[in-house]
């Protein structure tokens, strides 16, 4: 069975085409410039990669160009369309409406529509991709996975924010959290490698963006990210959390208004903001081992906040066995792990500094560690190709 992974932007579109008899990708690519003029990157595997500029004005177009590479005689791997099983799309935001992935039909387009104040910048994209996968596959089915569904599972107290209840009832004002279907990869994988179901799991999903979730026997009971993806750790050029008192007080003194300050929170701050160098924590490194004391605060910043979510969510759970690193930088930067997990013998957490070091090493924690500490390369794409081939195959999710 073959499964299309879609994750569409607002002028791009990727896509993986998984092998579910053996879970591998057979081909992947990326429609870039939609709406402007289009360009195609296509790489079956075992081919060589192909780059074409093809008019995309429309993301339906994007579609036609990404289906007829697929089933290209040179460039593809599949004889037609029709062997598709069905299409998966990554969606960020799901709102209360939307809590697990779910095949789509007009009522949950409706749902994905309401989400659009929740994540603007995703979520007309998202309906783009998914209307122009029905009208170029009318006859193949289209299944949502949703990064917020894996955070549905949290405790009240831990997804409600302290403002006037009907307020937050009247906008669906909550903790959603981001990144999901990332945390409940990689939080499955340590639950097998542990072999332990109930296992207390901190994960953490150190990228662009960053979040960490607590997940208590295979269930997210907190995370970081809130509302909106803005909450949490420093990120690279996201905020993390502030005092809410700061918004106001700069929107006053600089005059900034309510429209243009989210962008600021999301694109001025964090590493970026922080550093004056870069958004992108390898710049930020150059900068530090030069000497730039800004660069070296952005990182032992997040260093900190990583120990403080930790220790925080190891309370929360009453116990701690296992800490997971994931994404750019949680599976690159050694550094970063080595300084969060510092000092931390009291909660039984102990880095072994040599494996460590090592790129690719998939556990890094000492033989005496109480905790285990893995390194877990994510892999979205391959949950929503999973989840799809459950949905059209008449599984419970
Ligand atoms: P996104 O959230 O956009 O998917 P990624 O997961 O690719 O982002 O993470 C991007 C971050 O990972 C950047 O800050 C980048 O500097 C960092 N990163 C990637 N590779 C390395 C590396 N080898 N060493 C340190 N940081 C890295």
């Amino acid at each position: 069975m073959f499964i299309l992974v879609v994750n569409a932007g607002s002028s791009s579109l990727k896509y993986q085409l998984f092998d579910m008899d053996t879970r591998e990708v057979v081909a992947k690519g990326l429609c870039e410039r939609i709406g402007i003029d289009g360009k195609l990157t296509h790489n079956t595997v075992g081919k060589e990669k192909v780059q074409k500029d093809i008019p995309m004005p429309t993301h339906a177009q994007a579609v036609s160009a990404l289906v007829e590479s697929l089933t290209d005689k040179e460039i593809g791997c599949i004889e037609d369309m029709s062997a598709i099983s069905a299409v998966g799309h990554r969606i960020v935001h799901g709102g209360p409406w939307l809590i697990k992935s779910v095949l789509v039909d007009d009522k949950v387009l409706a749902d994905l529509e309401k989400c659009r104040d929740l994540a603007p910048l995703h979520t007309g994209p998202h309906l783009l991709g998914i209307r122009g996968c029905m009208e170029v596959m009318p006859s193949t089915p289209q299944v949502l996975v949703i990064d917020t569904a894996f955070h549905q599972t949290m405790p009240p107290e831990a997804y409600t924010y302290a403002i006037p209840y009907e307020l937050a009832q009247k906008y669906a004002i909550r903790r959603y959290g981001a990144h999901g279907t990332s945390h409940r990869y990689v939080s499955g994988k340590a639950i097998e490698y542990l072999g332990d179901p109930n296992a207390k799991i901190v994960t953490c999903h150190l990228g662009n963006g960053s979040s960490i979730s607590a997940v208590n026997a295979g269930k997210c009971v907190d995370t970081s990210m809130g509302l909106t993806p803005l909450e949490g750790v420093i990120m690279g050029s996201r905020c993390g959390s502030i005092d809410p008192a700061i918004v106001p007080l700069l929107m006053l003194r600089e005059g900034i208004p309510a429209d243009k300050m989210g962008a600021w929170l999301n694109k001025q701050c964090g590493f970026l903001g922080l550093s004056g160098v870069s958004s992108d924590l390898r710049d930020v490194r150059a900068a530090a081992a030069q000497g730039n004391g800004r660069a070296k605060l952005a990182i032992d910043l997040l260093a900190y906040q990583i120990k403080k979510y930790v220790g925080a969510y190891a309370a929360a759970m009453n116990g701690l066995d296992c800490v997971v690193f994931t994404a750019g930088i949680g599976e690159n930067d050694s550094e970063m792990r080595a300084l969060a997990l510092k000092d931390m013998e009291y909660f039984g957490i102990k880095l072994d500094e040599e494996k460590n070091r090592v790129r690719g090493c998939f556990e890094i924690h000492a033989d005496d560690s109480k905790v285990k500490i893995l390194v877990i390369p994510t892999n979205e794409e391959l949950v929503i190709a999973s989840d799809t081939m459950d949905i059209v195959s008449g599984k419970e999710i």
